[in-house]
């Protein structure tokens, strides 16, 4: 059997990708190594949204060349493919740069890696055209096994593509515009993680809450009605979805919030920048104050909420007084967890063409205090869930003999001592003690049992 190594960068669509590409490889005779060195196939699913993603992608491929000479010596053939947003914006150029690469395929086209590899053998393939057909048609369905083997917790990708046009952002370039998947198509896959024991499904699409599928009737289906029916399937016990954007969250998913107990209360609802004029200039298309009275509507149908959210310090002409209502909606909101970063210009997008670049030394200044204010929020919360009862959803064996690993409804790590209880299960925890990465806690019932 042959063996493939994949890599996968950046957001959660990779790593479904990533699962995706590995499950059609399965039925091509390869199976999955944690081991590059071993790899007849490495596939590197790229990243595009910041500069430093790309180029940690060149300087990786440096190191697979270096792997593929050695192969080569010993009498091994390995061959190697650039998938992801960097192949779909970089394309023939992979090719220029790194010479070692044997075939570059876009996001849209990795259904095709099979018919890819075969050309391979005899030249070096690249494609990155936006195809008609679905991909996800031409993919094959994981195995029981493969689905188990990746936990009780899954992706399911029900939309792609964004129509946004941030102007910061390149995810419009790489993916292509919107398209959700039929209502029909998401059962079908959900009823078979369900069906191999998954019990959380974590919907995602660059702009999930924009869905708008197709149903068995013909009628358009938004996020808040598929939720409701996926809520329906036996042994689904959590729902999530992500990464949405504000303008989306409509009255049915807000009311989804208040009516699903399978909908986990817990929201990552980007905003991005606090400032109106920068909110602006990004073409967010809403102010700090709509998000903060969004956000208000939301926890008035779901006062248990936590909230995440995506930052961007130092877009061009951002000020000192523009970063500060930034740190003020942070203050004002509060979140439970974040990501930030600093801007990035990226080629071909609006933003990357302003003359008004913000100074490294400023961006970083302001990403240290952006962090240092989101970290104390972290940690308050996480502190705040001390003495609470949440329920955990048992996902693996823990650190030491006899203790089990699971989440909490806000995504906390969360470690509990048990011989009882099994992974899949959901067990009632009191949490006892909050430390920087994870939360500890007893059982205190013994909730939902997974399927034997
Ligand atoms: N669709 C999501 C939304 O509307 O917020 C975000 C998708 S993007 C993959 C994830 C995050 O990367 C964004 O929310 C943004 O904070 C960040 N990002 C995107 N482009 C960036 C850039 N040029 N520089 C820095 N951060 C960027
Ligand atoms: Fe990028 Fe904006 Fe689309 Fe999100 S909504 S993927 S940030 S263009």
């Amino acid at each position: 059997m042959k063996k493939v190594f994949v890599k996968s960068y950046g957001c959660q669509m990779n790593v479904y990708d990533a699962e995706r590409m590995a499950d059609m490889l399965a039925s091509e005779g390869y199976s999955e190594t944690g081991a590059m060195e071993e790899a007849d196939l490495v596939i590197l699913n790229t990243c595009h949204i910041r500069e430093k993603a790309a180029e940690k992608v060149y300087s990786e491929l440096g190191r697979v060349r270096e792997l593929k000479k050695e192969r080569q010596g010993q009498g091994q053939e390995t061959k190697i493919v650039v998938a992801g947003c960097v192949a779909q914006a970089e394309g023939k150029e992979i090719l220029r740069r790194a010479p070692a690469v044997d075939v570059v395929v876009g996001p849209q086209n990795y259904h095709n890696l099979p018919q890819l590899l075969a050309k391979a053998r005899t030249e070096r393939v690249v494609d990155t055209e936006f195809p008609i057909e679905d991909k996800f048609d031409h993919l094959p369905r994981p195995s029981k096994a493969a689905i188990r083997n990746r936990g009780v917790s899954a992706f399911l990708t029900i939309q792609e593509g964004c129509d946004k046009f941030c102007t910061f952002c390149v995810v419009p370039y790489t993916r292509g515009a919107e398209v959700s998947r039929p209502v029909s198509k998401i059962l079908d896959e959900a009823l078979r993680l369900a069906d191999a024991g998954v019990r959380e499904l974590t919907l995602i699409g660059q702009n999930v809450n924009a869905y708008h599928g197709e149903g068995p009737d013909g009628s358009v289906w938004s996020l808040g009605r598929l939720l409701h029916r996926l809520a329906e399937i036996p042994g689904i016990a959590r729902l999530r979805y992500t990464t949405s954007h504000p303008r989306d969250m409509d009255d049915e998913l807000i009311a989804a919030h208040r009516d699903l107990p399978a909908l986990m209360p817990y929201l990552h609802l980007p905003v991005q920048s606090g400032s109106d004029r920068i909110l602006d200039a990004m073409n967010r298309k809403h102010t700090g104050d709509e998000y903060r009275r969004l956000i208000a509507r939301i926890r008035e149908a779901q006062p248990n909420l936590a909230l995440s959210s995506d930052f961007i310090v130092g877009f061009p002409g951002e000020t000192d007084a523009e970063f500060e209502d930034t740190m003020r909606l942070i203050a004002d909101v509060g979140f439970a967890s974040s990501f930030s970063f600093k801007y990035s210009p990226r080629p071909g997008t609006p933003a990357a063409e302003i003359e008004t670049q913000v100074p490294e030394a400023v961006k970083a200044e302001r990403l240290a205090r952006l962090q240092n204010l989101l970290e104390t929020q972290r940690q308050a919360f996480n502190h705040g869930t001390v003495g609470q009862t949440l329920d955990v959803l048992l996902e693996k064996p823990g650190r030491h003999p006899g203790q089990m690993a699971g989440k909490s409804p806000y995504l906390q790590a969360v470690q509990i001592e048990t011989d009882s209880h099994g992974i899949g299960d959901v067990v009632t925890v009191r949490i006892t003690r909050a430390g920087s990465n994870s939360l500890f806690g007893e059982v205190v019932r013994s909730g939902d049992q997974a399927a034997a």
